[in-house]
């Protein structure tokens, strides 16, 4: 684990791990902060780059296959056989067990997915083993193994069933199978939530704060007062044996650095820049932003809802920016906006660019696997467990 030296922080209190390796520099292969990237990229500004994939595609033909979220930068995009979010991107690599090659533009965590879900022979490549997720390192596995002892000493891990996001480890999907609990997105959070209050007492909700807070409390009724935050950086989580036992919503301290940047002020100031506008926000935003929103969903409902939208209507969009912006770029009769006046993107889906994705193309053409993403097979049975029972929640 990567740590902050000389931190002047209270006692008992650990620092936070850095989010992301600074340009991917250094090595940490247990993290989703990945490694550096170990091949002679081609430069940035080779004018040939989009021929080179193209040309490197047509070789590969039918033994490859390029799957593209939809937080990917255009340069990237535009070499994807399918876009997607992350769940609809492992599945479609699974139905195609003819491609032995999957070259996955999206993070570290899709790419596990992806491996986890597929068959033995197909190999799963991230151009850039840099393109990590803050929100998925924020929750480590020894962190949360420290966590259930601490449930269990409270005696309440009998009762709690883990709720694992999408966006999570392969080693978190598996603490999850491994403990009767199931994966969810945020599309079907709902769902997996009911499925686990009907099984248990209690929900352990990792790694997002926001979208277990949001879905408990817009979508089941509960209140806030049912929901206590787990802090990983504090003694017994910072939470008395009482709260726990207390509590029905147990919410890891997790965020997503893209959708939790978006505040109450964005909301407002935008209302007030644009009249009429439809707010439409992501369920990783923090509670009081989708509460003063519009409308919230999955980016799939993003998505669909600006596409079936009216000519003339005004969005502001609280999801990451790449899509805002080809949201945009589709729709030149709608007025679509980012949610905050200031642009960020997510740093990490935008380390795949077009010259990791020549180079991983290329080395393919020449014979050699690179940034092959495999998980362990203990891991990858239990992680495969968590994601049948999401596969299988009632109306799935
Ligand atoms: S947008 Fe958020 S959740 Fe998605 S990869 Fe980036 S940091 Fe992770």
């Amino acid at each position: 684990m990567t740590t902050i030296p000389d931190l002047d922080l209270p006692e008992g209190v650990q620092p936070t791990p850095l989010a992301l390796l600074m340009l991917g520099r250094g090595k940490d292969p247990h993290s989703e902060r990945g490694v550096e990237c170990p091949g002679d990229l081609p430069p940035a500004s080779d004018p040939d780059l989009v021929e080179r994939a193209r040309a490197a595609k047509e070789k590969l033909g039918g033994n490859l296959f390029v799957l593209g979220h939809h937080y990917q930068r255009d340069e990237v995009i535009q070499f994807a056989d399918v876009t997607g979010d992350s769940f609809k991107l492992a599945r479609e690599a699974a139905a195609r067990p003819e491609a032995p090659y999957i070259v996955f533009c999206g993070v570290h965590f899709m790419a596990e997915s992806a491996d986890i879900l597929t068959a033995a022979h197909q190999q799963v490549i991230l151009p850039d083993l840099a393109a990590g997720c803050s929100m998925a390192d924020m929750a480590a596995i020894e962190q949360v193994e420290e966590a259930w002892e601490v449930l269990q000493d409270a005696g309440v891990a009998d009762v709690t069933v883990p709720v694992s996001y999408m966006n999570s480890s392969a080693d978190i999907k598996g603490f999850t199978g491994r403990h009767g609990g199931t994966i969810c997105t945020s599309s079907n959070a709902k769902r997996a939530l009911e499925w686990a209050f009907a099984k248990g007492e209690k929900v352990l909700f990792l790694p997002d704060q926001h979208l277990g807070r949001n879905t408990a409390v817009l979508q089941l009724g509960m209140s806030l007062d049912d929901c206590v935050v787990y802090d990983p950086h504090k003694p017994a989580g910072g939470l008395t044996a009482d709260q726990l036992r207390a509590a029905r919503m147990i919410l890891w301290r997790g965020h997503c650095s893209v959708h939790g940047r978006f505040t109450l002020e964005c909301v407002k100031d935008v209302r007030e820049r644009i009249p009429d506008v439809t707010v439409l926000v992501h369920p990783e935003c923090r509670h009081e932003v989708v509460t003063n929103a519009d409308l919230v969903g999955s980016t799939e409902y993003i998505i669909k809802t600006v596409d079936a939208a009216p000519a003339g209507s005004a969005w502001a969009v609280g999801t990451e920016l790449n899509l805002v912006k080809r949201l945009a770029k589709r729709h030149p009769d709608k007025t679509i906006v980012f949610l905050d006046r200031t642009v960020c993107f997510c740093s990490t889906m935008n380390r795949i660019d077009l010259p990791h994705l020549v180079w991983a193309l290329e080395s393919l053409v020449d014979g050699r696997v690179v940034n092959r993403i495999q998980v362990d097979e203990d891991t990858a049975h239990w992680a495969r467990v968590a994601l049948d029972q999401m596969l299988a929640l009632p109306g799935a």
